[in-house]
Parts: structure tokens; sequence; C-alpha cells
């Protein structure tokens, strides 16, 4: 949908903000674009609606390099929110939102109704909201306007510079997750500008890691977590990247142990001996169907005489996680409920339990490097002599 071939930016001054970039955002796709300050994003963001023109090298939006197309036409197709919302201060918030429709032809009655039903969408009530000035909304509101805005026209292509930006860690979480459940619905291509990592790993369903204009590594939130191509990405992701992978790496269910498990059905004080003699202290308590009805204690269940059968003795499995849940969720659930293992189940089917080692193990195998491969390492490799 966005392709960047080769494109450089050279400012008159001599300053070059890009050098030769090359990447690609599909459609449909959330690319998070991240680097420090002055690495040259908001150069290439502003180059894809012609704000900026490439010194050489093309941008193509879906198949069409952007030099060739009406910079207003081409404008109306990418909606842009800028790092300060830009928001018009005498006008209300509704006729904020109602800016793009209005002006490309609806009528005002139409524009405002569709800004209202947007401002709907981003969270506001429009009722409350929509009569209200900039000025008298908080920042996380103000940046609501600006989505709202930028989606007005329904373009096809977002780009979002620093969107998220202005605004407290709490409610910036909150934004993140809306936006990203929002863009799930809407399916918009876009392309998202952020100086902060963890922001681009949670947001991005690729990510692009910029280091003084160049591109050091285009790769998925994993790849960019587990295996850094290069010591400045390395460097740029931190030390805990470990951590951060938790937060984007889904379960496994190779990895999932079996542990004894007891069927509901069962005669529980023939349970308990089996138990007992496998060298269990608990069990999973299962139906026929594999379907998941709690836990039991060995002793316990011993200790009650073992009467009736092991559905009267089951308790409620409080710690549990859907399998497409993140390690990191599912290493929360395992302190929150202060467990040493949690169940895995998809719907209602229990497929394993998660330990303690397990997840470290699913950990480390999704961490590579840096750089064990490096260039350097396999340039000595080739130089040493074959004949
Ligand atoms: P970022 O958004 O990553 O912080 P920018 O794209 O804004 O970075 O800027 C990249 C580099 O280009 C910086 O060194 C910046 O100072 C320089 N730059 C940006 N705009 C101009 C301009 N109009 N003229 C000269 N240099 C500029
Ligand atoms: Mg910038």
């Amino acid at each position: 949908m966005i392709r960047f071939e080769h494109v450089t930016k050279r400012y008159e001054d001599g300053t070059t903000a890009v050098d030769d970039l090359s990447f690609e955002v599909a459609e449909g796709e959330l690319v998070t674009l991240v680097g420090p300050s002055g690495c040259g994003k908001t150069t290439t963001m502003k180059m894809v609606n012609r704000l900026i023109e490439p010194t050489s090298g093309r941008v193509l939006l879906a198949g069409e390099d952007v030099m060739t197309v009406d910079p207003v036409r081409l404008r109306r197709r990418v909606g842009y929110v800028i790092q300060q919302t830009g928001l018009f201060p005498h006008r209300t918030v509704l006729d904020n939102t109602a800016t793009v429709p209005f002006l490309t032809g609806w009528g005002r009655a139409k524009a405002r109704a569709r800004a209202a039903e947007l401002l709907e969408l981003v969270g506001l009530d429009p009722a409350h909201f929509g009569p209200r000035y900039p000025d008298q909304l908080s920042g996380g509101q103000r940046q609501r306007v600006g989505v709202a805005r930028a989606l007005a026209a329904d373009p096809p292509v977002l780009l979002m510079d620093e969107p998220f930006g202005a605004v407290d860690p709490v409610v910036r979480d909150r934004l993140q997750r809306e936006f990203r459940k929002l863009q799930a619905e809407l399916g918009k291509t876009v392309l998202l500008v952020t100086h902060d990592i963890e922001e681009a790993v949670k947001l991005g369903d690729r990510i692009a890691v910029y280091g003084e204009g160049r591109l050091e590594q285009y790769a998925t939130p994993a790849g960019v977590l587990g295996a850094p191509a290069t010591p400045y990405v390395a460097e740029f992701v931190g030390s805990d990247r470990a951590l951060k992978q938790l937060s984007v790496t889904t379960i496994n269910p190779e990895d999932l142990e079996r542990p004894p498990f007891a069927h509901l059905d069962e005669d529980a004080g023939r349970a308990a001996g089996r138990l007992r003699a496998e060298g269990a202290r608990w069990a999973v308590v299962l139906d026929g169907d594999d379907q998941l009805h709690g836990w039991v204690g060995t002793r316990e269940m011993a200790g009650a005489g073992g009467v009736g059968t092991v559905a009267d003795h089951a308790r409620r499995m409080e710690a549990w996680v859907p399998v497409d849940a993140t390690l990191k969720q599912a290493f929360s659930e395992m302190l929150g409920h202060d467990a040493g293992w949690i169940a895995v189940v998809d719907g209602n089917r229990f497929l394993g339990v998660l330990t303690p080692t397990t997840l470290h193990e699913a950990l480390r195998r999704t961490i590579t490097g840096p750089l064990r491969d490096s260039p350097r390492d396999r340039a000595e490799v080739d130089s040493v002599p074959t004949d």
C-alpha cells in the first residue's frame, strides 16, 4: 500500500534526514516507525502525503508515485494525525472533527453528523464534548479528537506522528489499546511514528527501526526483540528486551506440560490413592471431553476420607489463560494468583499447564543473538584459508 524505493531526503542546508530508505507497508498493516529524535521519522512520514518531496527515490501509494498525484486528492486519501494534534482553537470539537468532510463538499449537517459518529467511535460523547473548545479538553481527549478528525474522510491510509506522545502513561496505555482495537475493526493501513520502543512493540504489526536516517531493521516485534539485526538495534531495544519479548510472544501449545489429572466421575478414594502412588500432590480435573473443571489436592481428597467422586472435591481453577494469551499475560496471571502453574485452555478444552520452567524455556527459544551470527564473525570464518 505504501512503498518506499531508495528514498533520500537532503534539506537545503545539507542535512541528510533520510538516506536510501526502502520498505513496504502492506494494506491493512500497522507499521510503527521508531528511532531517537532527529533520525528522520517525521520527514519520512511527510513524504507520503507530499508535505515534503524526496530528493531522490520514489514513494508509491497503492502503486502510484505520490509525486504524480494531485496533492489535494492525495491528502484526501491519507489521514494525518500530527504531533501536537493541531486542532483549531476557535472551533468546537464537533466542527474540528467535521473539517475535512465539510471541505470535501459534504453539507454542514451531514459533515456534523459524521463528526458525531467519529467522536463516539473514539470514546467521546458528542453531546458532551462536541460543543466544547479544544482548550476545554484534557491532553488525552484532544488526542482522541485528532484521531477522529483524521478518520473523518474515511481515508484508507493513516499517518500518525507521535499521536499519543503528549499524554501521561496511564491514559497513553488506554489510548494505545483502544486504538489497536479500533484499527483491527477499521482495517486502515497505518504508519505510526514513535520514539518509544514500548509503543512500537505494543502497536506494530511490523516495526521499522531507524538510526540516523537509515533503516536498521524492518521486522515483526518478535523479530526486532528476539533477533536484533545490528548492535544499534540491540542497544535501542534495551537490555530488558527479554521482558518486552514476553508481551509479544504467545503461548506455544507444544511448550505445555500435561500434569497429573483426575476424571470428574472417578471415585475420590481411588483417585487419591492413584495420585499418591504417582507422587502427585495435585491434579487437574477433567471430564470425558477434556473440558476443564478445576483441580484437586491429593492430600485434601484423601484426608476428607476419600468419599464421593472427584467432582465432590474439585475446586475452581482460578489461574488460567486462553491459548492465544501472551507469555506476559500468563506470567502475570500466575503472579496474581500466587500460583506455581497456570492452566491453558482453548475455549473450554484443557491443553496443559504452563510452569515457570516452561515459561522460561519458551522465552529463551524466542531470543537469539544479539549478533551471534554477525557479519564480522562470518568474515573471520571466511578468511580462514581453505587450501
Ligand atoms: P524525527 O521526526 O525523527 O525527530 P525529523 O524527520 O524531524 O526527525 O528530522 C530529521 C533531521 O532533519 C534532523 O536532523 C532535523 O534537524 C533535520 N530537519 C528536519 N526538517 C528540516 C528542515 N526543514 N531543514 C533542515 N533540516 C531539517
Ligand atoms: Mg518528529
